[in-house]
């Protein structure tokens, strides 16, 4: 029977104003931009973030394991078919096709994943059963697939009437240019901590609008979309899926809150580092990347590279907050 969460707000750091910012250049450096550690917590990125934490908090509140908040949560945008950047209507890739790529994770270091997915509308749902039920954590294509439909799950096509109509118009000028902070990619990354404090993250997409067939980005692949270590804290991704893996992005902002860093100074030396890496390179222009962190105590923070990155949180006295993130240019 489920019984309802006694939850815990928890005031840590007392109130230090908002996003007081100390140094940042260095190991250690303290930027605190929460005024209260709390849990249990959600945040995801962008404006879907916001009804998926919704549904997150609701299974939390019935209590419900936190794995099953964060499958459940992401799986709003997921079948939404007005977000063209996640699941169900989400835009495809140059042939037409409509790909998924998802993650999962939990508190033990357990995680599954599937890649290049198609005709499945919950690529989270098969990612968790990849993590659940076989000894791999990562499927991908027609493995993929085929495991999720033993599993029962129903091929779907998921391509809509106004995706397949977009891309009849991109292929008009066929040139692959992500636009920056335009839901033409736009990831939904979840991170949840419960009320033991304990860890969970979530990942899915429909990846870069008119990518490569067969191209596979930062989102299903652990340390790179997703990674969490529950000693320490949680981070994800969104943005440009080849600058995330190229510096194994969210692991690193994990080890840097392993160091001391506080979420927020964590994001933000990662993203310099994209940020250094790619400067005179092709991909400049139109690149964008956004992380999320989540540290043990419930502080969180959201950075991008470029303003217009945001972020949704819910806890217990923010049930529908959405934050724009700092940025660095
Ligand atoms: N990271 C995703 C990808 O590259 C897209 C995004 O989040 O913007 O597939």
């Amino acid at each position: 029977m489920n019984k309802r969460r006694n939850f815990i707000k928890k005031s840590i750091l007392g109130s230090v104003g908002a996003t007081s910012l100390i140094n940042c250049n260095n190991s250690n450096s303290e930027i605190n931009n929460n005024d209260t550690a709390v849990y249990p917590r959600i945040i995801s990125t962008w404006n879907h973030g916001v009804p998926a934490n919704k549904e997150a908090w609701k299974y939390l509140i019935e209590g419900r394991t936190g794995i099953s908040a964060i499958e459940a949560g992401v799986k709003i945008p997921e079948a939404d078919p007005k977000i063209r950047s996640v699941g169900f209507g989400g835009y495809p890739d140059r042939e037409g096709i409509v790909t998924l790529d998802a993650c999962i994770m939990d508190k033990h270091n357990n995680c599954g994943s599937v890649s290049f997915l198609q005709n499945i509308k919950h690529p989270i749902s098969v990612a968790r059963l990849v993590m659940e039920e076989t000894p791999h954590v990562m499927l991908s294509g027609k493995g993929a697939l085929d495991f999720a439909v033993s599993k029962g799950f129903k091929k779907e096509n998921l391509l809509t009437e106004a995706s397949k109509l977009d891309w009849i118009n991109w292929k008009k000028q066929s040139n692959y240019q992500p636009v920056i902070n335009l839901e033409n990619h736009d990831t939904i990354s979840m991170l949840l901590i419960d009320d033991n404090t304990d860890l969970f993250g979530a990942c899915t997409t429909s990846g870069a609008a008119w990518k490569m067939h067969g191209r596979v980005g930062d989102s299903p692949i652990i340390g790179a979309g997703l990674f969490l270590d529950n000693d320490i804290g949680a981070a994800a991704a969104t943005g440009l899926g080849e600058a995330v893996i190229r510096t194994s992005g969210s692991a690193m902002v994990v080890e840097l809150m392993r160091q001391g860093y506080t979420p927020l100074a964590a994001c933000k030396e990662i993203v310099e580092r994209i940020s250094k890496i790619h400067k005179s390179g092709p991909v400049w222009d139109y690149l964008q990347v956004g992380f999320i962190a989540i540290n043990k105590k419930g502080e969180y923070a959201g950075y991008s590279l470029r303003k217009g990155f945001n972020y949704a949180i819910c806890d217990s006295s923010n049930q529908n907050l959405l934050l724009d993130a700092e940025y660095a240019i």
